[in-house]
């Protein structure tokens, strides 16, 4: 059952660098005006050295000619990020092949204060994972060894520059899933999940990297290897120092090496497409979910009537799987469980319970693994359909559930007909995109939308990332969501760890903390 979910949602992403607006200044838009983020203007840091021939030259005798590259076209792709938003004008991009390797790349970078930028597939949603101006980009892509699968505990060792869709498709062979899984699958590595603490789909189900990931191995600014790879599930000796790697963005340390918890996979995989009139009744919807299904429940994905318009009007062989009209909300819900009959029957139980008492107006439940996987599309597909539908500026947040939709009223408010509000997301963890989809980019909608989203998220207690990061994007943003005691000691370890701040400077936490002097 799980085969074809992996084959169908697979992204393919190589064309989209073809598509990418060839802008010519780091992070401006065509028309020079910075647009990601309201004040987020950057200026380089004057102590980074810039790239001499020594440095190539010293590159090569590490890496061999190709694992130095110059190449004008992979250039362009790895200075550009997945949305075409953010582009950077770096001159190199190193490809090391193992631990050792990125070792000695880190350390000589370190003593010639060049700023370098961990990259993995390139997929991240904050300007994260390319250069702000002209930082050597890191990529481990070719560090993509399984090293060890544990058959008895699931316990999976592999380099980080593993494709998340590989690792599914390993797992799949040996009876086993990822606990982790998301729409960039085919592109994303492990290093970069592991980085970005990425949540996705099953979240809900087999929790954060936090608790999956069981070890870790990563190199220091200075090049200094930390051994963390333990594959022991429980571990309480001394500071776990494996979550400082986890989700903080390339800023601490390059990933190598990870071990991962993998669940059994489960024979029986079951979906439903629901219609909800109101956002009340997603909620309540939710609440049963977890009461009657219990330990089945592997997703509670949502999406509005706006992003099932956005998504019927611009992904191909998208059909309308509750005709003919469109409802005002739609709700995924996906149960996983080892017992076809008891699972299925207790799905149906509980859909025709929902749709008696009024929550669901209509529904439908998958009958084949086509159907599913269609119904899959239209939620996974909803970041192309955006990018389809022209510019789109995307937050992704965690609110308390019961406020999670006034945000997306207010913000149709505040913004008027200039632009499109469309909400989805992982309602079950809470998390909502909230992608405000205009036809070009405009500084008069970012000022509608900014700093509104940001504070209304702040006094409601919600966070200003809820799975994607900060990046660049967001580093100035981080009081909105920490303390400025937090805040602080978050940039001590930073600069304990990287005193020179050569890994993804400008990123994560404000520039304005460390100082350039
Ligand atoms: P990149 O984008 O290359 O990098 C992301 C960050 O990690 C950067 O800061 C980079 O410097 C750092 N990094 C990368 N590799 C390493 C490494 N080896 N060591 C240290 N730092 C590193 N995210 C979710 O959480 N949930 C979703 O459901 C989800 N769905 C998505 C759907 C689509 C269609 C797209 C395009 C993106 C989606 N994302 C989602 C965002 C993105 O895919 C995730 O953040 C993913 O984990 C990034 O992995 P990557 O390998 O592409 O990393």
């Amino acid at each position: 059952m799980e085969k074809w979910r992996a084959a169908d949602r697979l992204l393919k992403f190589s064309s989209r660098f073809a598509s990418a607006v060839n802008w010519n200044n780091s992070c401006k838009s065509k028309q020079g005006k910075y647009f990601y983020s309201v004040a987020t203007t950057v200026h380089r840091n004057p102590l980074f050295s810039s790239i001499s021939p020594d440095d190539i030259s010293y590159f090569k005798t590490i890496l061999g000619e190709r694992g130095v590259v110059q190449d004008a076209l992979a250039l362009d792709a790895a200075n550009t990020d997945w949305m075409g938003k953010y582009r950077g004008s770096s001159k190199l991009l190193l490809q090391p092949k193992n631990t050792e390797e990125v070792s000695q790349i880190l350390k000589y970078c370190n003593s010639r204060c060049l700023a370098v930028v961990p990259q993995g597939g390139n997929t991240g949603l904050v300007g994260g994972s390319v250069p702000v101006f002209d930082e050597v980009i890191i990529n481990v892509g070719l560090m993509r060894n399984i090293l060890s699968f544990d058959k008895v505990s699931g316990v999976l060792v592999c380099e980080a520059g593993c494709i998340l869709e590989n690792l599914i498709s390993f797992l799949d062979d040996e009876g086993f899933i990822m606990p982790l899984d998301l729409g960039a699958k085919g592109s994303c590595q492990i290093g970069g999940n592991v980085s970005t603490n990425a949540g996705g789909l099953r979240l809900l189900r087999y929790g954060s990297l936090h608790g999956s990931v069981l070890g870790l191995e990563a190199v220091l600014a200075n090049g200094t290897v930390l051994d963390m790879l333990g594959t022991l599930r429980k571990d309480n000796t001394g500071y776990d120092l494996k979550h400082l790697f986890i989700g903080s963005e390339g800023s601490l340390g390059i990933v190598t090496k990870v071990s991962i918890l993998t669940p059994p996979k489960l024979s029986s995989v079951n979906i439903a497409f629901l219609a909800c009139e109101d956002y009340t009744s997603c909620q309540k919807l939710l609440l049963e979910a977890k009461k009657k299904l219990g330990g089945i429940l592997s997703a509670f994905e949502f999406l509005d009537s706006d992003a099932m318009s956005l998504v019927l009007k611009h992904l191909d062989g998208v059909r309308n799987p509750l005709p003919p009209s469109i409802h005002n909300f739609y709700i995924l819900i996906e149960t996983t469980g080892s017992n076809e009959t008891f699972d299925k029957e207790n799905l149906e139980a509980f859909l025709l319970h929902s749709v008696e008492s009024g929550l669901v107006a209509n529904g439908v439940l998958a009958q084949d693994i086509n159907q599913a996987s269609s119904f899959w599309h239209i939620r996974e597909g909803l970041p192309e359909a955006l990018m389809k539908a022209g510019a789109v500026y995307k937050y992704d947040l965690s609110l308390p559930l019961e406020k999670m939709y006034d945000l997306v009223e207010e913000m149709r408010v505040q913004i008027g007909p200039a632009a499109k509000v469309v909400a989805y997301g992982h309602l079950g963890d809470g998390n909502l995109h909230l992608n405000i989809s205009a036809p070009a980019y405009d500084d008069n909608i970012l000022a509608k939308i900014e700093p509104f989203v940001y504070e209304w998220t702040s006094k409601n207690r919600g966070s200003i990332s809820a799975e994607h990061g900060l990046g660049l994007m967001k580093a100035a943003k981080i009081h909105y969501s920490k303390s400025p005691e937090t805040v602080q000691v978050m940039a001590s370890i930073k600069k304990l760890l990287d005193p020179n701040g050569i890994l993804n400077p400008y990123k994560v936490l404000p520039s304005s903390l460390f100082s350039q002097n």
